[in-house]
């Protein structure tokens, strides 16, 4: 048996295991396993370690581990790097190679949607790999200006800096909380409102979203969030996370094994293992 790790902390909600299972069942793989593996952030010599042995093909990456791992591997693709986040490790030749599916996924659930972001002006809530992954998606579909919205202006300075260096003419601007009205695609890459905190939004209380925009929350769990709540009772369109996840999950899937993934098998496994939390959690 070989298996591919789910690497991260708390790890105990996850659904990629429902999701990535269901794919290599329906591929007919039944000889490679996707499990969890929660490791405190104190223990990345053993992940380093579980990662290099032999039966372990690969690895996906979440929460604390996607920035602090990058250091850890032998090679770094040119996409992780600029974003600065690893979701997804590959083994080549025994060496670890550390991608970033997220951006791929992100756009893809735009394209799903019939969302074609070239030339809008995009507000992002949040500066941390998920936010460092749409943006540079967006970057590269050709947007016309970013409003970054972070608690901590240092590192929405930082993320600007970087896409700044790749795409000198696209307009940048932060905590430009007044341009938010004006604006057509509005993106929350922080983690408010995920469960069990569902009731927060990262907009502000009285923010009134025009009847054209789109709010987009990369949280899924719970599949309606506040922020998209909020944005459906203005009459904006509202496009939850489960797609993007199922994304970014594909093409780990399609890299590790070199088929392609069941995106329809993937959705239904995910969007059924989330059902089941919700029910776990609500009879707790
Ligand atoms: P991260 O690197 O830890 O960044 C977290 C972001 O949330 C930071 O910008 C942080 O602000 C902000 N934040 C956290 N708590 C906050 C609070 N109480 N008030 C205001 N801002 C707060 O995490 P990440 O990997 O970017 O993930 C962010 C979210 O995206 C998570 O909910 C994650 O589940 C989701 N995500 C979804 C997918 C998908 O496939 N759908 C993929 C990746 C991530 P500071 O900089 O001020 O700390």
């Amino acid at each position: 048996m070989k298996y591919l790790y789910l690497l991260g902390y708390p790890l105990s909600h996850s659904v990629s295991p429902a999701m990535q299972n269901a794919a290599l069942h329906a591929r007919g793989l039944y000889a490679i396993r996707y499990i969890k593996n929660p490791m405190p952030p104190a223990k990345m010599r053993e992940m380093i370690l579980a990662l290099r042995a032999p039966h372990c093909l690969g690895a996906n990456v979440t929460v604390p581990h996607k920035q602090t791992i990058m250091p850890h591997l032998d090679e770094l693709t040119a996409r992780a790097r600029e974003i600065g986040a690893v979701n997804t490790i590959l083994k080549q030749d025994g060496k670890l190679i550390g991608d970033n599916t997220d951006a791929y996924g992100f756009l893809q659930a735009l394209r799903v949607r019939r969302v074609n972001p070239q030339g809008a002006r995009v507000a992002i809530f949040g500066a941390g790999g998920a936010a460092a992954a749409a943006a540079f998606a967006l970057a590269q579909a050709d947007v016309r200006e970013i409003i970054f919205l972070n608690r901590t202006l240092t590192r929405s300075v930082a993320l600007a800096d970087r896409l700044n260096k790749k795409f000198p003419f696209l307009a940048l601007a932060l905590n430009d909380w007044d341009a938010l009205a004006q604006t057509q695609l509005i993106i929350n890459a922080t983690s408010v409102g995920m469960a069990p905190q569902a009731d927060a939004s990262p907009a502000p209380r009285d923010f009134v979203f025009a009847k054209h925009a789109i709010a987009f929350d990369l949280v899924y769990n719970p599949p309606a969030t506040q922020f998209l709540r909020d944005a459906r009772q203005h009459g904006a369109r509202a496009i939850g996370g489960l797609e993007m996840l199922v994304y970014q999950g594909a093409r780990a899937f399609e890299l590790w094994t070199g088929q392609r993934a069941p995106v329809r098998v993937m959705r239904d496994a995910a969007a059924n293992a989330l059902r089941e939390i919700s029910r776990a959690s609500t009879n707790q």
